[in-house]
């Protein structure tokens, strides 16, 4: 079960509810968010009936609820309503508005990050996307920019209005990350690196935690759990294409997992349709296909010129693609009730 506390909890109000804990031989995982402390009850209690009114009773608690999944905090039964998780003002993933995060694979150089940025934003996009370390299954494989991958970054978006979006490999690597990027990105790869998953639970950036390469839902649930419990509730979670035994496309996009995965966390969901088929052609319908689902939003892969991009050209759309793209997203995303990203206001 667990217990959420009221918002400004005393610090004494929740030692009485752990004190409760212990003295029943349970064991308690205390998660204290920005906005709320919720406390984990674990183990299993003779008389949870009983144990319920027991906790409820207790000064400081909200609401006690009993969870059947073995994931907790990030399950609907811990929170009815959806999650909106804000970025900054104006920019958020899971409220009406799309999120709609472009840019390339990874970060080459500045003059790319800049037009692509200019690009993306003018057509739409309010997140820039690139990688400036790099996950590549070759060690000769291009890895990344790292810290000058970041400035470029952050200097275009702040330039386009936009915020960044942005994959850390390495849990020494968090803090660096999190200085030059509005949103830390967890990638396929890494989705059940715990010790990331923990390292970014203490950060105060969003987390946009990618589905394993061959992750059962439960699994990522579970790996975002690892995120939530350690303290950072700002979880996005990126249905990014599973394994599968097709080679017709890179990946599986399981766009049935978007739906599936709002029934089961509050937390907002958004889709990659780029790593998702790894074939440019695909990576329209499939976004269209994902916001007429009911995702919150999508990552996409733009580059000026895919055919000479470092990594991933063959499933990158170019800057007039991506603009035709968000240009057919309007009236689908209209349909389903939820709207575009207003286009920013880049600066002078
Ligand atoms: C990426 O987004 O650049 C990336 C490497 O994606 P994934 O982790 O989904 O393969
Ligand atoms: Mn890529």
């Amino acid at each position: 079960m667990i217990i959420v506390m009221r918002p400004n909890v005393a610090d004494a109000e929740l030692e009485g509810v752990t004190a409760l804990i212990s003295a029943l031989a349970l064991s308690a995982h205390v998660s204290r968010g920005a906005e709320r402390t919720i406390v984990g009850v674990i183990g299993a209690p003779a008389d949870k009936e009983t144990l319920l009114a027991q906790f409820a009773q207790l000064d400081g608690v909200e609401s006690v609820v009993p969870i059947s999944k073995s994931y907790k905090l990030v399950s609907r039964e811990a929170r009815a309503e959806r999650t909106v998780v804000r970025v900054r003002d104006g920019i958020s993933f899971g409220g009406r508005t799309l999120a709609v995060c472009a840019g390339p694979c990874s970060v080459e150089s500045r003059e790319q990050l800049e037009t692509t940025a200019a690009a993306v934003s003018r057509a739409g996009a309010n997140v820039l996307r690139g990688g400036a370390f790099k996950p590549r299954t070759s060690p000769y494989a291009f890895q990344g920019l790292g810290e000058e991958g970041l400035k470029f970054l952050r200097e275009a978006a702040d330039r386009a209005g936009i915020a960044v979006v942005t994959e850390v490999l390495d849990p020494r690597d968090v803090e660096l990350v999190a200085r030059y990027t509005d949103v830390l990105q967890i990638g396929a790869r890494n989705m059940q690196n715990f010790t990331l998953l923990r390292e970014v639970g203490g950060a105060r950036r969003p987390v946009l935690l990618k589905r394993g390469i061959a992750a059962t839902i439960d699994e990522w649930l579970m790996a975002a759990e690892y995120v939530f419990v350690a303290g950072n509730h700002d979880i996005v979670l990126c249905e990014r294409g599973i394994r599968s035994y097709d080679p017709s496309t890179r990946n599986l996009l399981d766009l049935a997992a978007v739906p599936l995965v709002q029934g089961l966390t509050h937390l907002p969901v958004i889709v990659d349709p780029s790593h998702g088929t790894g074939v440019r052609a695909l990576v329209a319908p499939m976004s269209l296909a994902a916001v007429a689902g009911g995702a919150d939003g999508l990552i996409v892969e733009v580059h000026p010129n895919p055919a000479a991009a470092f990594s991933d050209g063959p499933q990158s759309l170019t800057l007039p693609n991506f603009a035709e793209l968000m240009e057919r997203l309007a009236p689908v995303a209209a349909a389903v009730g939820r709207a575009l990203p207003e286009p920013a206001t880049a600066a002078a």
